[in-house]
């Protein structure tokens, strides 16, 4: 099939460019403003392919200073989108460990001594220290508390109704199509196939789309964005090696709650000093919350899941959840490498636009108006090209689409962000103290500290719990888990003093009930396995197996021979199993042993 344009995946990035696009492809009187290639006398056809089940399926951002998508709706404050309010009371919370559990540097245990000697003149309350103000850089003043999920349904409405561009959500992009390595296309994914890709019933392959441009837009671990980092490399001295795993739960709070819409808390210091945790507030007693663990957090029990809810129920937090309800659950990727993540934003035939091109701030937190806002750029620099009738080649794609980039706001606060947090390479003290001067000195001060692959620092479990864990023990109670098929998180969790979750059934529900009550997981029969151990050997002698540790929808256990098995309805389509393996991939040690590959299913839940 051909088209003019074809979009890989509908997050902000591809939304943000087909809302600029969609509305100056035709006149007001109905002419095409520009024409098409494919079918002369038509506008432009455009088509834009969605990995999930339905637009807004993911997990995605919540609160935004909103620059980018005012400039795209003026009046987006007025449209009416659920659970958007504007940006009310911003506070930084520091939260004490209650149980002695986590583990906090000796700096961190002066500090924390310092504030409980103090605290009747220190502003603590529930076991947090309220910082006297919120840096400047972290600031969302006049900006938007929304739900995401809620916002790319209004967003993608709002694009269908100019009749202009067709968006197909459930439909996986597999590859892109490259020729000569010129992009000329993508294929859509096989389906009728059994787990290992090998055709079966109701074989159906891939459509090949051809179009003179492809947008990339698949997100921070998309595999049409990894295809083309392989392909054409990165930029000299670019690298790809800051992450962290959002996980988020979507709640009803209690009738009677003191918080009020516009709520936002940030807060810092627990479960482990290097989880950063996010509580938002929605309309109608409806609240976003959270935590993100980072690639740098140097333990192989990264588990988001069992650390969501000891984040939960922190007394400071817990006051305002004991009797909330989940709404929804769901857990993401985020890519932290910032601008020296950046790939080739262009090439023949191809445009990256949003996370994917590295666009998210880590300074600032905040990648959707950056994602909303380089999908515009590109959209504007397209509509040039065409009224220009000049084709998408690399160069005239530089001089439109990444010129009005490197001028833009994105570039200038990226390169303020650019190494705002090498400082956590090092610490977490130190990583504070680099992110606040790189913040108030616009990026001129930073604190040093080069990254690092995370398999090149994640510690063996033996290492990590060295004087508080035995190796014997440690190796008992990994049998124990293995004749159970659970992970080893939980035994080892509760063995150096994490307290027992105390289920109830509303908020506090076990992994698989999150996935069945607030993600509502599927994934549909006929397609491949999109996760895959590569070299099995290396999973044989892996110690860590830090992937069942770490996989947000308890999607990978252990396998008999050691080498773990994926379970395709089970996955989010999180993407943290590729960054989090303890394992390089041998022939390119900037990525590891698991593949990820384009999937079907996922989250079904339009609240995230
Ligand atoms: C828990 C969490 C909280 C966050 N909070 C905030 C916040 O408060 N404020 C903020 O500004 N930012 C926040 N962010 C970051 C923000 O969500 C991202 O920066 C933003 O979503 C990036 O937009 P994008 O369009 O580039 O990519 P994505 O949102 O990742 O969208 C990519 C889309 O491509 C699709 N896709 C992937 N592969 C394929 C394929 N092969 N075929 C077809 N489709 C495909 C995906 O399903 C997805 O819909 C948060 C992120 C997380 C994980
Ligand atoms: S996928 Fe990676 S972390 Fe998991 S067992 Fe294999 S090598 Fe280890
Ligand atoms: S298997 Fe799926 S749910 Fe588990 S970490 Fe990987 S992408 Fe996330």
């Amino acid at each position: 099939m051909n088209a003019d344009i074809v979009c890989v995946g509908f997050g902000p990035a591809t939304a943000g460019f087909l809302t600029t696009l969609s509305k100056q492809l035709v006149n007001a009187d109905g002419a095409p403003a520009v024409e098409s290639a494919v079918i002369p006398g038509a506008p432009p056809q455009v088509l834009c392919y969605e990995r999930a089940d339905d637009i807004g399926f993911g997990v995605s951002g919540v609160v935004t200073r909103a620059r980018a998508l005012r400039a795209s709706f003026p009046q987006i404050k007025k449209a009416g989108i659920p659970m958007a309010t504007p940006v009310g009371d911003e506070k930084v919370l520091y939260l004490l460990d209650p149980h002695g559990a986590s583990r906090r540097s000796t700096t961190l245990r002066l500090a924390d001594w310092f504030i409980h000697t103090f605290k009747f003149v220190l502003p603590f309350e529930h076991y947090a220290l309220k910082l006297p103000w919120t840096p400047p850089f972290l600031h969302k003043r006049g900006g938007l508390v929304l739900s995401m999920g809620q916002f790319m349904q209004w967003a993608g409405a709002q694009v269908q109704s100019t009749g202009t561009v067709q968006i197909w959500p459930g439909t996986p992009v597999s590859q892109a199509l490259i020729q000569e390595n010129k992009v000329v296309g993508v294929r859509l994914l096989d389906q009728g196939v059994g787990k290992n890709g090998q055709p079966a019933d109701g074989f159906t392959p891939g459509m090949d789309i051809h179009a003179a441009l492809t947008v990339v837009g698949d997100g921070p671990v998309g595999p049409i964005g990894r295809q083309l980092d392989e392909h054409f490399g990165l930029p000299e001295g670019h690298h790809l090696r800051d992450w962290a795993v959002g996980m988020k739960v979507v709640v009803d709070l209690p009738e009677d709650t003191p918080l009020k819409p516009g709520t936002v808390l940030h807060t810092l210091g627990y479960p482990e000093p290097e989880i950063f945790g996010f509580f938002y507030v929605h309309p109608d007693r409806i609240a976003s919350l959270g935590i993100f663990v980072p690639s740098w957090f140097d333990s192989p029990m990264r588990t988001a899941y069992r650390y969501l809810q000891h984040w939960m129920l922190h007394p400071q937090l817990w006051r305002h959840l004991k009797d909330a309800k989940l709404r929804s659950w769901g857990a993401k990727t985020l890519g932290e490498s910032g601008r020296r993540g950046e790939p080739h934003l262009v090439g023949d035939g191809y445009a990256r636009i949003g996370e994917g091109s590295s666009s998210t701030n880590v300074l600032t937190g905040s990648g959707v108006d950056e994602a909303w806002a380089t999908g515009t750029q590109l959209a504007e620099a397209v509509l040039e090209l065409l009224k220009a009738k000049k084709p998408f080649t690399k160069q005239n794609l530089e001089e439109t689409y990444v010129k009005r980039r490197l001028a833009s706001w994105v570039e200038q606060e990226a390169i303020v962000a650019e190494k705002s947090r090498d400082g956590f390479q090092k610490g977490v003290v130190r990583g504070m103290i680099g992110m606040a001067l790189a913040g108030l000195t616009n990026g001129k001060l930073t604190l040093a500290g080069d990254p690092v692959p995370p398999w090149k620092r994640i510690p063996s479990i033996e290492e990590y719990y060295a004087g508080r864990v035995s190796r014997e023990e440690i190796a008992r109670l990994r049998d124990q888990c293995k004749a159970k098929s659970i992970p080893l998180h939980a035994a080892l969790m509760d063995r150096v003093g994490w307290p027992a979750i105390p289920y109830d059934g509303r908020l506090l529900v076990s992994h698989q009930d999150a996935l069945l009550m607030g993600g509502k997981v599927q994934a549909p029969k006929g397609y491949a396995d999109h996760v895959e151990f590569l070299h099995p050997e290396l999973c044989e002698k892996c110690g860590t197996k830090i992937c069942i540790e770490a996989c947000s929808g308890q999607a990978i256990v252990l396998g008999n021979d050691g080498v773990p098995n994926f379970d395709r309805e089970k996955c989010v389509h999180c993407g943290a199993c590729v960054w989090n393996c303890a394992q390089p991939l041998p022939e390119n040690p900037e990525r590891t042993n698991i593949a990820f590959r384009a999937g079907t299913g996922g989250l079904h839940s339009a609240e995230n």
